[in-house]
């Protein structure tokens, strides 16, 4: 069956211009045309969809979610101690639900414990139920590492204590475990973090270089690469070195690690919307003062270090870190923030979510509305290049759409 959408301003994603008067045509989820609607003179046949004008941009993609996991407002003790960890698989669910009807088609899981995100992937993929494209990352954490937060229960839940990950022998190994469990690519972490233990430093990298080449080395020769959570700049700068694809958060990086990450062609993603965690009082009041005098550093020093990497040149993508900073689903915050806190243009910020998305892992079917692509797009009412925020209202995404097949129409799912 032929679709075609016709009569819209695409926001062509690769030059940033809007242009009038556009039509597209998917055939088994791929375009097969895109240009003016006068090139395409659909037949009695097709399913012709009149868009009256309005945007269309390209399925918006967000690239740092733990789908599996739900906003706990700072109660992450008592949280982990009364949710079944099975719970996670609806959860999951119920997130995929909600990144489609905000126009995120595609998003990447960068680890949400245990191994069923492969199998959520192969479900939504084979139709059984709704949701986004999901990249999901096998999760692959500092053997002896510091960021062992919660108690014995929790971290037997969310991971195995049997693995042995040190070593090259070891961290292939391991790499290999997750390419026969179905990850798409591998997240490690390369610093502390802000919010797991007293111990747990962003200055502090416990990977060697040897082990996290061995790691890059591996996952690469099985089709994968590597993601890594680094604050802290030496974990940021062992990361590169080693041939990791994009770093997650990135908050301390110095003006050498924006060098090697040019040099590199890799990516950052930046996570802004994670520290809203620390900002909201209410939440603010749960969480030990530690995580809070941590939180607040990093928070200033990522929003001075971005906008610096940002006019050096270094590719961001889109990333929110959900749920850490609020709710799943509000990715479209981050879009904003790429404006206020990295310093990007309205249009910049769509291309982050989109072509520079796309690029960063790897999909080059995704991320641009032209021929050859996947017919995954979203119908705006009225101009995200003007005002960015709009795309916070569930009112403005008036349609979304997935291989060419309507997925949402009005906040609706599954028309
Ligand atoms: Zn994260």
């Amino acid at each position: 069956m032929v679709i075609v959408y016709t009569n819209f301003t695409l926001f062509d994603a690769k030059s940033g211009n809007m242009v009038e008067n556009q039509s597209l045509v998917a055939e088994k989820g791929s375009i097969t045309y895109a240009g003016d609607t006068g090139g395409y003179t659909p037949t009695t046949e097709d399913v012709v969809h009149d868009l009256g004008g309005k945007t269309v941009l390209p399925g918006l993609m967000d690239l740092h979610v733990h789908i599996g996991s739900p906003f706990t407002g700072g109660h992450d003790e008592r949280h982990y101690l009364r949710t079944k960890s099975d719970q996670r698989h609806y959860y999951a669910l119920s997130h995929a639900y909600s990144y489609l009807k905000a126009g995120f088609t595609t998003i990447r899981d960068v680890g949400s414990g245990g191994k069923w995100a492969p199998a959520l992937r192969r479900s939504i993929d084979q139709g059984i139920i709704s949701g986004p494209r999901l990249q999901v990352a096998g999760w692959m954490g500092q053997w002896g590492d510091q960021e062992r937060m919660g108690p014995d229960e929790l971290l037997r839940g969310s991971r195995d204590s049997s693995e042995v990950m040190t070593g090259t022998e070891g961290v292939m190994h391991m790499v290999r475990d997750k390419k026969a469990d179905g990850f798409d690519m591998i997240k490690t972490a390369t610093t502390g973090g802000v919010l797991h233990g007293m111990e747990s430093k962003v200055e502090r990298s416990l990977w060697r270089s040897e082990e996290l080449e061995a790691m890059v080395d591996e996952a690469e020769r099985l089709g994968m690469y590597v993601a890594a959570h680094a604050h802290g700049d030496a974990g940021i700068q062992a990361a590169l070195r080693a041939g990791v694809r994009t770093i997650e958060h990135g908050s301390l990086m110095s003006e050498e690690s924006m060098k090697l990450i040019l040099e590199k062609g890799h990516y950052l993603v930046p996570t802004h919307s994670a520290p809203n965690l620390i900002k909201r009082p209410e939440v603010r009041k749960n969480l030990p003062p530690e995580v809070v005098e941590k939180g607040d550093y990093v928070t200033k020093m990522a929003i001075q270090q971005h906008r610096i990497a940002f006019e050096r040149g270094v590719k961001i993508a889109l990333g929110t870190d959900a749920p850490v900073g609020g709710q799943h689903c509000h990715s479209a915050e981050e879009l904003e923030l790429m404006v206020t806190q990295v310093g990007m243009t309205p249009t910049q910020a769509l291309q982050s979510a989109t072509v520079v998305a796309a690029e960063a892992i790897r999909r080059d079917d995704l991320g641009v509305l032209e021929v050859g692509r996947l017919a995954d797009l979203v119908v705006v009412n009225g101009d995200p290049t003007q005002d960015i925020t709009i795309m916070q209202d569930p009112a403005v995404i008036e349609m979304v759409v997935k291989g060419g097949q309507i997925v949402v129409k009005n906040g609706v799912l599954g028309v």
